[in-house]
Parts: C-alpha cells; sequence; structure tokens
C-alpha cells in the first residue's frame, strides 16, 4: 500500500530555513531497515529477542551485561570493541547478542549479520564438495565484511586445527579490520588449557589472545531461562537451583563453575564477572 506521506516516491517535502527540500521519507528508511533485518538473517526463533524483552531476575540494580549492550549500541559504529558473552546455557547470551543486532541495525542503519558459528563452519566446509557452486571466500565474505556480525555459539564445534584456523580467520580480519563483532559462547575462561570446555582449548592461544583485545568479555551465570521460563519468581528460581539436574548444584564436583570469589578476582583482568541473581553459584564455594 502506498505512503500517505509520499504516496510511494519515498521522498517527502520539507521546508528548511525557509527554503521547500526534498528528503527521504520515513518509509522509505523502514523500508530499508526491514531489508537491513531481512539480510541480517536472524533465525526465526529469535523474532521475540529485544534488547526491549531482556529481563533480568535482579531488578534493583543496572545490570551490568545489559548495560555493556546499551552502551554499546548507543556508541555503535564508534567503538573501539565488540563483546563476548560467555557463561552456561540458557542465561539469555543469544537474546542479548540479537536485541543488539537488531537494535544498531533499525537506529544506525547498520548492515549486520547472524551466524551460528557451527553452520558457518559447515557452510564452508561444503564449499570443498565439488558439487556445491559457492567458494570459501563467497560464503565467507558477508561474515568478514558486515558493519556488525554476531558469531553464537563459539566453541560449539569439536576442535581441530582446521576449525582453529577457520575461526581465527574471521576473527583476524574482522579485527584487522576494525570490524565490530559480537561472539556469544559455553566456554569457560576459568579452566585449565586441557579442559574441553575452555577457550584456551577449542580456540587455541592466539585466537583466544586476539579476542581478549578485541572484544569486552561479559560473563553471564544464572538459572537455564529454558527450564525456569524467562519470567521465572525467585521462588521458582531456587527450585530449579535444587532440583534441575543442570544446576551448578547438582553437577559433579569437577563440572560446577568456580565459586562466585574466585572468579570475581579473576574478572579483574579477563573482562567483567556479572551476576544474574545467581545464589547458586555462592553456594557452590562453601
Ligand atoms: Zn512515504
Amino acid at each position: 500500500m502506498d505512503c500517505e506521506i509520499c504516496h510511494g516516491t519515498r521522498w517527502k517535502s520539507v521546508e528548511i530555513d525557509g527554503v521547500e527540500r526534498l528528503v527521504r521519507c520515513d518509509c522509505w528508511r523502514s523500508a530499508v531497515v526491514d531489508r537491513l533485518l531481512d539480510e541480517a538473517k536472524i533465525p526465526k526463533r529469535y523474532d521475540h529477542a529485544e534488547l526491549s524483552t531482556f529481563k533480568l531476575k535482579d531488578g534493583s540494580s543496572p545490570p551490568e551485561a545489559f548495560r555493556y549492550a546499551s552502551n554499546f549500541v548507543a556508541a555503535f559504529p564508534v567503538v573501539d570493541r565488540g563483546l563476548l558473552f560467555y557463561g552456561p546455557h540458557g542465561v539469555g547470551k543469544t537474546h542479548l547478542a540479537v536485541g543488539i543486532l537488531k537494535e544498531a541495525i533499525r537506529s544506525k542503519g547498520a548492515r549486520g549479520y547472524f551466524f551460528e558459528t557451527r553452520d558457518l563452519l559447515r557452510l564452508v566446509r561444503d564449499t570443498y564438495n565439488r558439487s556445491v557452486d559457492e567458494t570459501e571466500m563467497s560464503v565467507l565474505a558477508p561474515v568478514l565484511n558486515a558493519d556488525l556480525l554476531v558469531l553464537d555459539d563459539l566453541g560449539a564445534e569439536k576442535s581441530s586445527e582446521w576449525v582453529q584456523e577457520t575461526l581465527g580467520l574471521v576473527v583476524n580480519t574482522r579485527y584487522n579490520a576494525k570490524r565490530a563483532t559480537i561472539f556469544t559462547s559455553n566456554l569457560d575462561d576459568d579452566l585449565p588449557n586441557t579442559d574441553l570446555r575452555s577457550f584456551i582449548y577449542q580456540l587455541g592461544a592466539r585466537t583466544r589472545s586476539r579476542l581478549k583485545e578485541m572484544c569486552h568479555w561479559v560473563k553471564i551465570i544464572g538459572p537455564d531461562y529454558r527450564d525456569v521460563g524467562i519470567d521465572a519468581t525467585d521462588r521458582e528460581i531456587a527450585d530449579w537451583e535444587k532440583n534441575s539436574p543442570a544446576s551448578p548444584k547438582n553437577l559433579p564436583a569437577d563440572a560446577r563453575p568456580k565459586s562466585m570469589a574466585r572468579a570475581r578476582l579473576k574478572s579483574r583482568d579477563s573482562g567483567t564477572q556479572y551476576e544474574l541473581n545467581w545464589s547458586g553459584g555462592k553456594a557452590g564455594s562453601k
């Protein structure tokens, strides 16, 4: 349907200092935003994921992770660092990353791109197959060139020399081009180098240290929203902590997250520790 202001011309006249000028109509802007959102390839399941729908259990103080997200969007594209949200499954890392991406597209017209790390690696690997028309570079180009990239679930793919090299290429290229990237990961940085769940084991020391240079590391800890529901009450969270097999309280001792106290000490050099109303972490330190 034609726009009521411009009747489909996409231009409207405004008076600036007494002179009539033509400027882009608002409908043009919203058409551009719609196209950019479409091109960002955000999976359908994140349709609801917005910064405005990101809720945290602790409503009292402005949550650190959310503040990083808002500040990033406000400053974009003049940002010297991206963000790396890490922590256990289901605490809202991808929700936050997608919310940032959408907001940067809407408010700044960013050319953004969302990719799950595992899918990206699969697509690149597929190009080695002769029956596939695309080249490695045609798959990687939008990832390397996007104004803002969300690379979701870093480290979900079983590590290998090839995986490390391919991810290293993405990370390095974006670093050198000063393009902002938002990563999410279930990996941990408080584990020994030999642990499968550590950044250094999965990505290699070089890429990990590059990530330290190019991102603010924000650790998010909390109950799994997919278990407790996004609007869980304190009571429900307490029940989850007590009863869920996924609760750190119920994990075997060697799989439990480090105590909050030790993690906080660590966070002085490794990024930001943000506690998502997670009393289980404190209890685990006893
Ligand atoms: Zn219009």
